[in-house]
């Protein structure tokens, strides 16, 4: 039975700071974990304006709080913020993770981990393997950096061309497999699916309020696709339906955001917390708002 701590001058506070926070999941995993655990730990949620982002890390380390996550759109401004930062996070150029240790701020990008794992535990086999990413920004970067050393080769696909192409020379500098680039539709998709093994959307395509929309016409998809949704709201997301239809193996994206939140916990805390658990608890959490 878990024990109700009630707060007092020792309790110790985690937080996450983005604009907007209030749909963020992380105060919920968290403070479920740190109940669980019996730890006298409380994690919070503050909406920080990209103006006052400065003031607030200064605030943080000023008030010793020994770990919190940044979410969007903070992740890549707070690079040049605080005192370290690991050689994936500095490739993938955000991060999502930070901690306080001796007086130093240090940073992590637990998303590209948590992202690969999420893979891994749903029976994706990635060495050697053609992937095709939907989508560029900060999740695009995380994911393709954790899988990059792995797999064989990489299509890209992007709505505009600058991020992508930045995207693709990045990674060239960490390994130079064969990377491409295409527009993102329906017809550049078609000509290159049939040789993928692996098909990730990083795109919003398909997240709540806008659950009936796919980021891929379902008549080009096919059954030998590993298929990773990033979108994990909802759980069962439209592009999940259709690759489940079709028989694709599949995962969502509420395996990753548990991992990358178990990853931070871990690390600030040294204490594995539980994994299964909590995802039934997101679900029923989800299902009652
Ligand atoms: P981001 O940096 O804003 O990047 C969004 C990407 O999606 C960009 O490449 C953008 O293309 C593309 N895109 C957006 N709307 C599009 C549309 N209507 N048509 C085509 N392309 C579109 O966002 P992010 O941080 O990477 O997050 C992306 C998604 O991943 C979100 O749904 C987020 O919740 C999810 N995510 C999940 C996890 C997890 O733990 N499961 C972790 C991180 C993110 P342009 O470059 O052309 O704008």
């Amino acid at each position: 039975m878990e024990k109700h701590i009630p707060i007092s001058a020792k309790t110790r506070i985690f937080c996450i700071i983005g604009h907007p926070i209030t749909h963020s999941f992380s105060p919920f995993i968290h403070n479920y974990w740190f109940k669980e655990l019996g730890l006298d730990f409380k994690y919070l949620a503050f909406d920080v304006h990209p103006d006052q982002l400065k003031q607030s890390i200064k605030g943080i380390k000023a008030l010793n709080i020994k770990g919190f996550n940044v979410t969007i759109p903070h992740k890549e401004a707070i690079l040049n913020l605080i005192d370290k930062v690991d050689v994936l996070a500095q490739e993938i150029g955000a991060i999502n993770a930070i901690k306080l240790e001796e007086g130093d701020l240090i940073g992590r990008n637990t998303d590209a981990l948590g992202g690969k794992k999420a893979l891994l535990d749903a029976g994706c086999k990635i060495k050697d393997k053609k992937v095709l990413i939907l989508g560029a920004g900060g999740a695009a970067r995380a994911i393709s950096f954790a899988l990059i050393e792995d797999i064989d080769s990489l299509v890209i696909a992007n709505r505009t061309s600058e991020r992508v192409r930045i995207l693709a020379g990045d990674l060239i500098k960490k390994k130079n497999n064969e990377i491409k680039i295409i527009n993102f539709n329906t017809q550049s998709l078609k000509k290159e699916l049939g040789d993928i093994d692996i098909l990730i959307n990083t795109t919003p395509i398909g997240m709540y309020p806008n659950i009936n929309k796919s980021p891929i016409s379902k008549e080009i998809l096919h059954s030998d696709l590993f298929i990773f949704d990033l979108v994990y709201n909802p759980i069962e997301t439209q592009l999940l339906k259709e690759a489940n239809l079709i028989g694709c193996k599949s995962q969502g994206g509420l395996d990753m955001l548990i991992n990358q939140g178990a990853l931070a916990f871990e690390w600030w805390t040294n204490k594995k917390p539980s994994i299964d658990k909590i995802k039934d608890k997101i679900i029923e959490n989800m299902m009652r708002n």
